[in-house]
């Protein structure tokens, strides 16, 4: 906006874009009377977005684009906008307008009280209860990632240093729905951060020492020792960053946010971005939904903040076998205990989101509703804990130990409010009588006035022994005391007259004026007493912010326990035993999720899965599409991932030699949705995986070399498998799920690969599929077989069947040249080699397979 066009426009115009100015980047909400406007390109784009009329305003000759909405409208439209992405700033009248005009001023005052947006808002229309709305702040330095990251809603606070290759899976744990990054970035975006929601930061808030002060100021401490993250300096810029952000927007202190901590990933068992997308652990891989997800099975917690700590364990399960003992120890309890459980969850259901409820107390975006809220919800803790207290259990102890009573705060807020507190704070009725004295007599006068003037005059009458002595009220002077004449000399000295008329005298006391005072202005006196004691109670509560955050991180966790407790006992699962031994041994293993969700009628298979370090180091697990593979691949890494959260699992047995990472890497044809390079990507991640397993590890190949041409593809699958063998750094354990069945050929040449397929049964040309894992390899894919069933016409059906033997009878020679690679000669049919023990008569030499096919649901699946 030019000077010169500024200075024709009208004061208030000139005001909306003086403010507008100072907030880059966000939608100006600006109060105008009961309406919030918006005007130019943000008028424009509101009424696009919510749909509202556009108009125009006048604004100095020239016409201004308008879109508003009334006030009480705020609510509905601001989530819309935020949900979406937006910044808004809400701009309030900050004075009425008769004082802007006796300050002589065109326009009032206005100021922007609070700017939400999709990583800062306490809005309970935004934020989902069973999760965490976390923003973070990103500075990098050198190769490494300064992060921080916090959940104004809640108060959590913490920080991270990471290399350039784990932020991705940080980032994916934490899943931020607004990322801070320096403006410097602008024009070259790192990948890791480019699919966030990025808000720009003036470069200077990263440099120098003002985070540090800012932190430290936050704190009031002298240094950042005694949180244990003084060393982490990379990420002080990001949590300085984050909290000067976080200030600008909420216009607020943060007293809530009390203590930073460093959030480590060295405990917890590594799990990189694609396998928590493979895994479906929190989020579906094609609708982005819960449906289908390892959370949509496990969460069956009763109270939010129970809900958000599960999310948070499903993202890093534990790496250390005492731990999990301790977790799953509380949960055998539990589970054992049912009625003590049943009485636990309704106990806990009733309990509020004493996280979200303290930190709206604490920044005084709150109401009566909300203490008393928190009133009810700490009356449950005795329940809670008698509950617990019989265990004998080393963490249900220390969550007992946690849950203090705070029986003064609870006594404190039951004695001030009333039962049932109106949503307002404005409008009075929020304590309860007796309370406060000064707030009862202002009641009880505006509820009473007329009879409490009754009592002076009846109390006058009695004091004068005027018996006739009468109280009126007239405009000009208030209430007045009337004496006839007959009685003047009996008026007593403290009386002032004020009027005299023919047969009478009038009055008025000190004492009058004072309850003439009250009367009138009582109503409003005693809506402004109670906003002050409102505030009082609240400024009281919000000094316990601290232990009731610690209160309810103590129930979260103990949700979690009852959570896995209760899922265990209605799925079915057992106890599994964790070790610190190379074996992965489970019996009768179900896949969690699919196992619920097969159509009705059609029963889930379990298969057993046997791991070890020293002869089952790499099961090649082949069979036609559709067997079953990517299921058994996938529900191994489950079961693992469950055991290490310290629940329970789905098989008859189970026992767990603890896994330090799990590793996926899925098919290409189901990943296609991101829209890279599919091949590109998978090798990133087989590259990723080769170069970060151990022998602790766990890895799930499904279909690696699949997104390039078969012979490359078969080439690849091959070295990859071998390297994985021969390698002692990395020999993991590892599922390769395959159609190559070419790759049976490396059972007989390393001790530590072995065969197995996923059984099928050819029938009148019909595949049936039979669900089991067994021992052997496969000698050819089914793709025809399968291609049939799928209704291809017949024509198709033979001229591939005639192919296919064509193809045979040249078939590829996979000779080993000492070096791990493969050789691709078109040779004639060797001599048979026998794959394996179980797969007898049958062609020796590795085959292709040509035919990828969609299959038709209708493909019989029978029991064995
Ligand atoms: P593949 O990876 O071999 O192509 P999937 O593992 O994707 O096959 O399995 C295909 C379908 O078969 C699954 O979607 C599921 O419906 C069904 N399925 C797989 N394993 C089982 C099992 N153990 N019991 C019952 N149904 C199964």
């Amino acid at each position: 906006m030019s000077k010169k066009s500024k200075k024709k426009q009208t004061p208030l115009m000139r005001q909306y874009f003086d403010i507008k100015e100072k907030h880059p980047g966000t939608i100006l909400l600006f109060r105008v009377g009961d309406f919030y406007e918006t005007f130019s390109d943000d008028a424009e784009l509101i009424s696009k977005e919510l749909g509202i009329t556009l108009t125009k305003r006048n604004n100095g000759g020239d016409q201004t684009p308008l879109a508003g909405f009334p006030y009480h409208s705020l609510d509905t439209y601001l989530p819309k906008l935020v949900k979406r992405g937006y910044r808004v700033a809400i701009c309030e009248q900050t004075e009425d307008p008769d004082s802007a005009k006796k300050a002589g001023r065109k326009v009032v005052q206005r100021e922007v009280t609070e700017i939400t947006t999709p990583g800062v808002t306490m809005s309970e229309k935004l934020l989902d209860h069973k999760r965490n709305n976390f923003i973070a702040s990103i500075h990098w330095a050198g190769g490494t990632a300064g992060i921080a990251f916090s959940d104004i809603s809640t108060g959590e606070f913490a920080l991270s240093q990471v290399s350039k290759g784990e932020l991705d899976s940080m980032l994916q744990s934490i899943q931020p729905s607004e990322v801070l990054l320096q403006k410097k970035y602008k024009n070259k975006l790192p990948d890791e951060v480019a699919r966030y929601n990025i808000t720009y930061i003036e470069d200077w808030v990263y440099q120098g020492d003002y985070g540090y002060n800012l932190l430290t100021d936050h704190f009031s401490t002298h240094s950042l020792k005694g949180f244990g993250v003084e060393e982490l300096e990379i990420a002080h810029q990001a949590a300085g960053s984050l909290l000067h952000y976080m200030q600008e927007t909420q216009k607020s202190s943060l007293g809530h946010l009390r203590r930073l901590y460093a959030y480590e990933n060295t405990d917890y068992m590594a799990l990189d971005s694609s396998t928590k997308r493979n895994l479906e652990l929190t989020t579906a891989m094609q609708e982005g939904g819960t449906d289908g997800t390892l959370v949509s099975i496990l969460d069956d917690t009763v109270t939010a903040m129970g809900g958000r700590l599960l999310r948070k364990w499903i993202m890093r399960p534990l790496k250390k076998v005492k731990q999990i003992q301790k977790r799953l120890e509380a949960v055998d309890w539990l589970y054992k205990e049912h009625d003590r459980r049943h009485e636990l969850r309704e106990d806990l259901g009733q309990i509020g989101d004493l996280e979200r409820l303290i930190s709206r107390i604490s920044v005084g975006r709150t109401n009566a509703r909300d203490l008393k809220q928190l009133q009810l919800s700490l009356a449950q803790i005795p329940r809670v804990k008698t509950q617990i207290a019989q265990s004998d259990n080393e963490l249900l102890d220390s969550v007992n130990d946690r849950l203090k009573l705070m029986v003064d705060v609870q006594e404190r807020i039951e004695r001030a409010l009333v039962e049932d507190p109106p949503a307002s704070i404005r409008d009075g009725g929020i304590f309860a009588d007796g309370f406060d004295e000064d707030l009862d007599e202002l009641r009880d006068i505006a509820r009473n006035g007329k009879d409490y003037i009754a009592k002076i005059k009846n109390d006058l009458a009695k004091e004068t022994g005027i018996s006739s002595l009468k109280i009126g009220y007239n405009k000009v002077f208030g209430y007045y005391i009337e004496v006839t004449n007959t009685h003047k000399d009996k008026v007593p000295e403290h009386f002032i007259r004020k009027q005299t008329l023919v047969n009478s005298e009038r009055y008025i006391t000190p004492e009058l004026k004072e309850v003439e005072e009250k009367v009138l202005s009582s109503e409003e006196k005693s809506k402004t007493l109670e906003g002050e004691l409102f505030e009082e109670l609240r400024l009281y509560v919000a000094e316990f912010a601290d232990d009731i955050q610690q209160i309810a991180a103590a129930l979260a966790q103990l949700d979690c326990l009852q959570c896995f407790a209760e899922v265990s006992f209605r799925n079915n699962y057992v106890r599994p035993e964790v070790n610190d031994k190379d074996v992965v041994d489970v019996k009768k293993g179900r896949h969690p999720v699919v196992e619920k969700t097969l159509p009705a009628g059609e029963p889930f298979i379990p298969n057993d899965i046997y791991l070890d370090n020293s002869e089952y180091q790499i099961l090649m697990i082949t069979g036609p599409n559709m067997a079953g593979k990517s299921i058994i691949l996938r529900q191994t890494g489950l079961l693992v991932l469950m055991a290490q959260l310290g629940c329970f699992v789905p098989a008859k047995e189970a026992t767990i030699g603890l896994v330090d990472k799990i590793f996926t890497r899925v098919g290409a044809s189901d990943n296609l949705a991101a829209g890279e390079s599919t091949f590109l990507v998978e090798m990133n991640e087989a590259a990723n995986i080769l170069n970060n397993a151990t022998p602790k590890s766990l890895i799930l190949l499904d279909e690696v070399g699949r997104g390039t041409s078969t012979f490359d593809g078969l080439s690849i699958a091959w070295a990859l498998s071998e390297y994985l063998h021969n390698k002692p750094e990395v020999a993991a354990k590892t599922l390769f799920a395959t159609h190559y069945h070419e790759l049976n050929e490396l059972e007989s040449r390393y001790e530590r690969i072995k065969n197995f397929n996923i059984k099928v049964k050819e029938h009148d040309g019909k595949v049936i599929f039979m669900r089991k894992l067994v021992r052997g390899g496969t000698d050819h894919s089914y793709g025809i077989q399968v291609a049939n069933m799928a209704g291809l016409p017949q024509v198709v059906i033979e001229r591939a069947k005639e192919i296919l033997s064509n193809l045979e009878s040249h078939s590829l020679d996979v000779s080993h040249d000492g070096n791990g690679a493969i050789k691709k000669t078109a040779a004639k049919k060797q001599a048979a080699k026998k794959t394996t023990q179980e797969v007898q008569n049958q062609e020796q030499i590795p085959q292709m397979t040509l035919f990828d096919t969609h299959v038709d649901p209708r493909i019989e699946t029978v029991m064995d």
